[in-house]
């Protein structure tokens, strides 16, 4: 069904409408006196009809697209019974004979304005075709073929007369007649005039009496004309002066969550889907309206800006209706489109409860109607609200509210059934339709099938459902807190998709590491240049100057800073800090001196580990310093025994809760934050990794990212972990793709990391393809990888898995995985960010702490084996960012990433943005 296809919303009965009569009245908003008015009929001598505004309008919708079906109404009148087929002949060409509409053409003057030629009497083609000889399920799949090929034929409205007829014989008494209307004489309140009327020309022509119709009040063109002449400026001032308040500035258009990317031109093609309400849903709708004097549409209303409102954050609502305006006298007896829409916003500001709510909507609505005569085309010519590409003015949804039964044709021993035929078209993201019937609410859903899957709009109208529902029976809970998941639903999201529970030892990253020593002593550990380590080599180094470090009081709980350039040094002093027992400090003196200045001060350091080189730039800390390229500390290393270094003296005491290093962050704003992230929460991470990416002996894993950014974390310590080799690259190579590509070649690296623009970067250079055939794997992750990159890179460099990686500091690098290869697409334009890794819960939550339904934006919360300490020194911060999980056990924490993300309907997780900048919630 179509957009005017309305009656007023919410029909009121007879007594209701004169109630709400007199409270507009009363309000000083009293219908225009104009409603006690008679059409003229037009003067005979009128040289160019012009066409009514809803007209005008059909006819450039059309104009715009003449290939579209979209503004064709089509119904399937099946009839059973010995039907008189050239008595129906006869009832149509009498119906065209009575109503002018339907033999009007709109040709184009000059100037390129339409204006309508009334045909003389015509006749009406009444197209027949014989189905019976077919075996029955053909002959209903052909009918149905027909049905739809006809309803998909668009109108040439400047040639064609807007109705087309065709009959389908099934059997002899079985057939189905196709009524294609164009919405340009047609609405809502045509069906039931056409089925009088028709059903009393036909039984005329069988029986040759006359058909006794009551002669018409007026023509439709009478109308237009009457419409144009009297709906002046002055008639429609303060309709105007209403609307425009009412819609200036435009609403912003609703970001609704979609299935599929926005485009700026999206298609017209259309599908429905369906759901009929519970009846005490239906009856507790109803019987709330009749209590609160709103109509069950403005309850709907009500309960679908709440929605819309939950979905998308937005607070100004905008949904579109209709109104049928038939109210002057007779006007039901004509064909022809009367209707006009209505641009409503709802107001969900300060989180109304569903009562307060209802009674915004009522007062919304009753100001709409006192208003409903301004046309809507006129309204959008005057006002000329801001356009947003592929968005239509001012709504996108649309509700409508059938209150009036439609009534088919009656026919003298025929059986009518009658129903609508969709040509899969729409003309809005979303429109739905509500009646009532058999004691329930049915909704019909017609929507853009180019944004929205059906299990989507499906899942739309069951959130419809359960939320009225809750806001009905307990009206004053403010919407935000009402659900819009079914139980079963809330255990999915909460639950089974965080089902990540994995055995890992309760070990420290300093023990891995030693245990991997141990195992492969003589296998290649690191590598710079032409210098190569073995695993034994490597950790006698970092063993004598642990004792050292040991010696000037490092030790769990106590931090090292490390301001080194990349090289065999800036490994030694992160394994040395770790077999010391103390959590290391990457700084990095490219940084401003106040920012490194602020960060020695937070991390109140036992010990500075530099070089000669580097020295001078780290602020004069309040503790002792070493260069580790100093010939008198390296002869003084020398001399240690590493074997010396006792179990009691370094690792015994270190526990997996103890900090293994400190990462400081810059936040968005303010100072630098350090995040303590503990050895159970680094281990968990770099096994998880070994394992699902099956990293072990053989593999050579590149180290290119700064040590003060975690990324490094996982690039040290997993190949040392694993027996892999570590191969370094140079300082500032790190950013040069030629270097990269040529490094990973000749170095048969296995496994780098890329931020996403880097990889652009590293694929746009001609030397990217030298790492065809050696890199397994490419780990993306620091930023959202857009598909069209992911793409690129798996044609690119076939043979090479892409994961990409989600995690903020806080949670030990990356808490979310996603293997490229199950998939690059989503909504929003990249790679989704996947699933939880092992010991991690992801929670997406609203501003409420409430979990949000998959497909819906939400806060994305961590919890889990990987969670930081919190900051280092600001209890407060921690505090406000690391908080009580409500869903967990007692004692459980979440982190909040301030990351906007949702879970798609397969329990992946897709990346939308920051929270403080492009998506609001
Ligand atoms: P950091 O704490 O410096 O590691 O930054 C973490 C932030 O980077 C996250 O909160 C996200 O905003 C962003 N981020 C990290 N990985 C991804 C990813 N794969 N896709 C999108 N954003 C990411
Ligand atoms: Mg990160």
């Amino acid at each position: 069904m179509t957009e005017t296809q309305a009656d007023r919303p919410g029909d009121l009965a007879a007594r209701k409408r004169e109630l709400l009569r007199r409270r507009l009245e009363s309000a000083g908003l009293a219908h225009t006196p104009a409603r006690a008015e008679r059409i003229p009929p037009r003067p005979a001598d009128t040289a160019r009809l012009p066409l009514s505004y809803a007209q005008s309008r059909m006819w450039l919708l059309q104009q715009l697209d003449p290939a579209s079906p979209a503004y064709n109404v089509c119904l399937a009148i099946r009839l059973r019974g010995p039907l008189d087929a050239d008595a129906l002949r006869t009832a149509l060409a009498g119906l065209l004979a009575r109503h002018e509409v339907l033999r009007t053409r709109y040709p184009t003057a000059d100037d390129g304005t339409p204006h309508q030629v009334v045909d003389a009497v015509a006749e009406l083609d009444l197209e027949e075709t014989d189905l019976h000889g077919l075996p029955p399920d053909e002959r209903d799949w052909r009918a149905d073929a027909l049905a739809r090929a006809a309803s998909a034929t668009p109108f040439d409205l400047t040639a064609d007369h807007p109705l087309r007829a065709l009959l389908l014989r099934r059997a002899d008494q079985d057939h189905t007649l196709v009524l294609t209307v164009h919405h340009i004489a047609w609405d809502g309140g045509t069906f039931n005039a056409l089925s009088r009327d028709l059903s009393a020309l036909y039984r005329a022509a069988v029986t040759g009496a006359d058909a006794g119709l009551e002669p018409l009040p007026a023509q439709y063109a009478d109308f237009a004309l009457w419409q144009r002449t009297t709906f002046t400026d002055e008639r429609l001032a303060g309709h105007l002066d209403h609307w425009r308040t009412h819609l200036l500035p435009p609403p912003r258009p609703l970001d609704l969550p979609t299935d599929a990317p926005r485009t700026p031109r999206p298609t017209a093609h259309g599908d429905r889907r369906f759901r009929t309400f519970a009846p005490e849903v239906t009856d507790r709708l109803t019987a709330f309206a009749r209590t609160t004097g709103a109509t069950p549409f403005m309850v709907l209303l009500a309960g679908l800006a709440a929605l819309l409102h939950r979905l998308t954050g937005a607070t100004d609502i905008p949904i579109g209706s209709a109104v049928m305006n038939r109210d002057l006298p007779g006007l039901d007896r004509l064909i022809g489109n009367f209707g006009n829409t209505l641009a409503l916003r709802a107001d969900l500001d300060r989180d109304p409860g569903t009562a307060e709510l209802v009674a915004r909507v009522r007062t919304l609505c009753t100001d709409a109607y006192a208003h409903q005569d301004m046309p809507f085309d006129l309204l959008v010519e005057r006002l000329r609200p801001e356009r947003h590409p592929g968005r239509a003015v001012w709504f996108d949804v649309m509700l409508l509210f059938l209150t009036q039964g439609l009534q088919g044709p009656e026919l003298p021993g025929v059986s009518v059934e009658w129903e609508t035929v969709h040509n899969d078209t729409t003309q809005f993201d979303l429109s739905l339709e509500a009646f009532l019937t058999g004691g329930r609410l049915r909704i019909e859903a017609t929507y853009r099938s180019g944004l929205f899957t059906p299990e989507t709009v499906d899942r739309l109208l069951a959130r419809l459902e359960t939320l009225l529902a809750a806001g009905l029976a307990d009206p004053e809970q403010p919407v935000s807190r009402l659900p819009l998941m079914s139980g079963a639903e809330e255990q999915q999201v909460l639950t089974e998709w965080n089902t990540t529970a994995r055995p890992v030892p309760g070990t420290t990253l300093a023990a891995l590491l030693a245990e991997q020593a141990a195992r492969t002593p003589d296998a290649p550990a690191l590598t710079f240049d032409d210098l190569t380590l073995g695993y034994a080599a490597l950790h006698a180094r970092a063993a004598r100057l642990a004792r050292l470090l040991v010696a000037h009081g490092a030790g769990p709980e106590r931090r090292v800073a490390v301001a080194l350039d990349r090289g065999p040094d800036l490994v030694v002093a992160l394994l040395a800090t770790l077999q010391a027992g103390a959590a290391y400090v990457p700084l990095d003196t490219g940084y401003p001196a106040e920012r490194l200045a602020v960060m020695i001060e937070d991390a109140a350091p036992a010990l500075v580990l530099t070089s000669t080189a580097a020295a001078h730039k780290v602020p004069a800390p309040a503790a002792p310093t070493l260069l580790l390229d100093d010939p008198a500390l390296r002869e003084r290393l020398a001399a240690l025994d590493p074997a010396a270094l006792s179990d009691a003296e370094r690792l015994a005491p270190l526990r997996p809760e103890h900090p293994a290093y400190v990462i400081f962050t810059s936040g968005s704003t303010g100072r630098p934050k350090g995040v303590v992230v503990p050895h159970a929460a680094i281990v968990n991470r770099l096994l998880w990794m070994a394992d699902t990416y099956r990293v072990g002996p053989g593999d050579r894993v590149l180290q290119k990212t700064p040590a003060s950014f975690d990324v490094s974390v996982w690039e040290f310590f997993l190949p040392l972990v694993t027996g892999a080799a570590l191969v370094l690259a140079r300082p500032g190579g790190h950013r040069d793709p030629a270097h990269l590509a040529e490094l990973i070649r000749e170095q048969r690296v296995t496994t780098a990391h890329f931020v996403p623009s880097m990889l652009r970067v590293f694929l746009d250079d001609p030397h990217a393809e030298r790492a065809r055939g050696v890199l397994r794997r490419i780990v993306c992750s620091g930023e959202a990888l857009p598909t069209d990159l992911a793409e690129r890179c798996t044609r690119l460099l076939d043979g090479t898995e892409l994961h990409n990686l989600y995690g903020p500091t806080e949670a030990a690098v990356d808490v979310t995985a996603w293997p490229c290869a199950d998939g690059t697409g989503s909504a929003s334009g990249s790679v989704p960010i996947g699933h939880p890794v092992w010991n991690t819960r992801a929670l997406v939550l609203d501003a409420s702490l409430r979990p949000v339904p998959p497909g819906v934006p939400g806060e994305l919360y961590l919890g889990g084996s990987q969670l930081a300490r919190g900051y280092l020194g600001r209890p407060a911060l921690t505090a406000g960012r690391f908080v009580a999980d409500p869903y967990g056990p007692p004692g459980a924490r979440l982190y909040r990433t301030g990351d906007i993300v949702r879970w798609t309907v397969h329990g992946a997780l897709e990346f939308l943005g920051r929270a403080d900048d492009q998506v609001k919630i």
